[in-house]
């Protein structure tokens, strides 16, 4: 029998939790945040029915075809770049915008969540290669866009988020892991109320959680490699 999400859910868990007990904490401590990017409504609905409970798309308009065809999911997380002029569909479809990556994003928002009465979890991606080509905010302007962000009363945002450089190596990685979360611990010192660390994907999770990561991302260990 071909192996089914089952026994992929089954397995990500179990290294999830060994991950955690490594950094002391339980496997509680980490939210699992299953990639459905690329992947039909069908592989949605029978990963609901294997427990999964929250879902990463990367982009606005897929994510809204598949969300109408899978009703009842708990959650749907934004995992990917966001242009602002789709930040109200955004606010619509997504619980949680993990790449949250400028000021004018954050008001525009808060400008929408406003206008819908809605409160929308978000995470500030920060670009901590310095990688030009990548979305994300620099470490100095992180704390710029969280003082400005603290006055908004429809956005909490609550952690960061990183996609490092693509290393096949997770050890070459965790370098990246473990900066975010001094950044973090830092920010928490300067007053800023940051809980979460979005970080982690299929083939560095595991280094990810040994260094903090309370949400990881994970597509291809779930549902199989992207066509
Ligand atoms: C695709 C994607 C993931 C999941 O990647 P896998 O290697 O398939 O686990 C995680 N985070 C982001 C931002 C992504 O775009």
């Amino acid at each position: 029998m071909v192996e089914g999400i089952r026994e992929r859910l089954g397995r990500v868990w179990e290294r999830i939790e060994a991950a955690a007990a490594r950094s002391g904490r339980p496997a509680s401590a980490v939210t699992l945040v299953a990639v459905s990017k690329t992947m039909p409504a069908e592989a949605v609905r029978k990963a609901v029915a294997a427990g999964v409970r929250i879902f990463g798309e990367n982009r606005v308009q897929e994510a809204r075809e598949k969300i109408a065809l899978v009703p009842g999911v708990a959650e749907w997380h934004l995992i990917g770049h966001l242009q602002t002029n789709k930040a109200k569909l955004a606010v619509a479809l997504f619980s949680r915008i993990h790449s949250l990556d400028s000021i004018r994003l954050a008001r525009e928002l808060e400008r929408h969540a406003e206008e819908a009465g809605k409160d929308l979890r978000c995470l500030v991606e920060v670009n901590l290669g310095g990688e030009a080509q990548k979305s994300g905010e620099a470490e100095e302007e992180v704390r710029t866009l969280l003082a400005e962000a603290s006055r908004f009363s429809h956005l909490a945002i609550d952690g960061l988020m990183i996609v490092p450089p693509f290393l096949p190596d997770p050890e070459a990685v965790r370098p990246f892991f473990r900066r975010l979360r001094l950044l973090r611990d830092q920010l928490v010192r300067e007053g800023f109320p940051l809980t979460e660390l979005s970080m982690g994907m299929s083939h560095d999770f595991e280094a990810a959680i040994e260094e903090g990561a309370t949400l990881v991302r994970i597509g291809t260990a779930l549902f199989g490699t992207r066509g």
